[in-house]
């Protein structure tokens, strides 16, 4: 278990509320941010005090009531809108992109995002999200009518927009952003998303967006081209963000803590016992359909709620990726 900042922001993550904004060392503040009507409550942005102005990591969901908890929240920490100059987004997701614009409306701040997670860019290469969950559920060799209601049920979940531009998009090898008294390490960390970006305040401290939050797995990308392996992607963005030495990580979700590379650990202990369960689970030939039913869930397979079984299957699909992009490498070491 992760060694949390604050007591105080833990306990009101585990509590199943909202916690208030609050220091996380002196000029850098946690700002959680309610998401209405998500499993998750509540996304944390953060905000960075610089000589260049405000920097904020990540910026909630489009949704009026975000906005206006933002900008109160913000009011309450003796800062402005205004005074942002620039947006750093971890990633594509609804819940990281969501008022940047806005943000850039009243401010003119600078929106940055990793490469590969810039909607043009993303959309030529994969399409939109339910494009390449569509190929992901094809992929998985699930039945067509198990595909076309799994489909249909993603459909009817809130669409979102994907069109965000970006003033400039981040090089997947790094790229160091100058502040003036602060230098924050864009960092290229793909698993959970194929740009996914973590931030690294050289004071110590790692914005790690949906990498790396306290407690729990990382959900993995979506697969839909040929040679993607987002649990390959992920275990070795978790040796880049324990290897860059800092002493506190900042998720996006649940709460700030302390014990950086000890959770890198974990979490890649965690991740790769599930590639080796369903590599223990195929014979080389199955598909993720076929692996899926066979792995041990919460409950039996078709006791699961739709909605699970969905997220397993896609999830499965990428775990089988890498027990077929690991094979060679496994025969090699022996
Ligand atoms: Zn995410
Ligand atoms: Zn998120």
């Amino acid at each position: 278990m992760s060694i949390p900042v604050s007591e105080a922001h833990a306990a009101s993550y585990r509590a199943r509320e909202v916690p208030a904004p609050a220091q996380v060392i002196e000029g850098v503040w946690a700002v959680p941010v309610p998401l209405s009507g998500s499993a998750l409550r509540a996304v944390t942005v953060f905000l960075i005090e610089t000589r260049a102005g405000l920097v904020l990591v990540d910026a909630g969901y489009d949704h009026p009531s975000c906005w206006a908890s933002f900008r109160s929240s913000l009011n309450a920490i003796g800062h402005t809108v205004e005074a942002i100059s620039t947006v750093l987004i971890t990633h594509n997701h609804p819940d990281h992109v969501g008022f940047a614009d806005r943000v850039r409306t009243v401010s003119g701040a600078r929106v940055l995002m990793g490469a590969a997670d810039d909607f043009a860019g993303m959309h030529r290469l994969r399409g939109g999200f339910l494009d390449q969950l569509g190929t992901a559920l094809d992929l998985t060799g699930a039945p067509q009518d198990v595909v076309d209601s799994m489909y249909a049920d993603a459909v009817k979940v809130a669409e979102h927009h994907e069109s965000l531009r970006l003033d400039a998009t981040l090089p997947a090898g790094g790229t160091e952003l100058d502040f003036g008294d602060v230098t924050i390490r864009a960092v290229h960390t793909p698993g959970h998303t194929y740009g996914h970006t973590v931030y690294y305040d050289t004071r110590g401290i790692v914005f790690t967006g949906d990498t790396m939050m306290a407690e729990g797995p990382t959900q993995l990308a979506i697969v839909s081209r040929t040679g993607d392996d987002p649990a390959g992607d992920l275990l070795a963005s978790l040796d880049r963000i324990r290897d860059l030495g800092a002493t506190i990580a900042c998720p996006a979700h649940q709460f700030p803590y302390r014990d950086v590379a000890t959770r890198a650990e974990e979490l890649k202990a965690f991740h790769r016992a599930e590639v080796d369960a369903v590599r223990g689970l195929t014979d080389g030939s199955a598909t993720a359909w076929d692996v899926v039913r066979r792995m041990s869930w919460k409950k039996p397979w078709d006791e699961l709620g739709r909605g699970t079984r969905r997220f397993n299957l896609v999830h499965t699909l990428a775990l089988l990726r890498n027990t077929a992009s690991t094979a060679g490498r496994i025969e090699d070491a022996r």
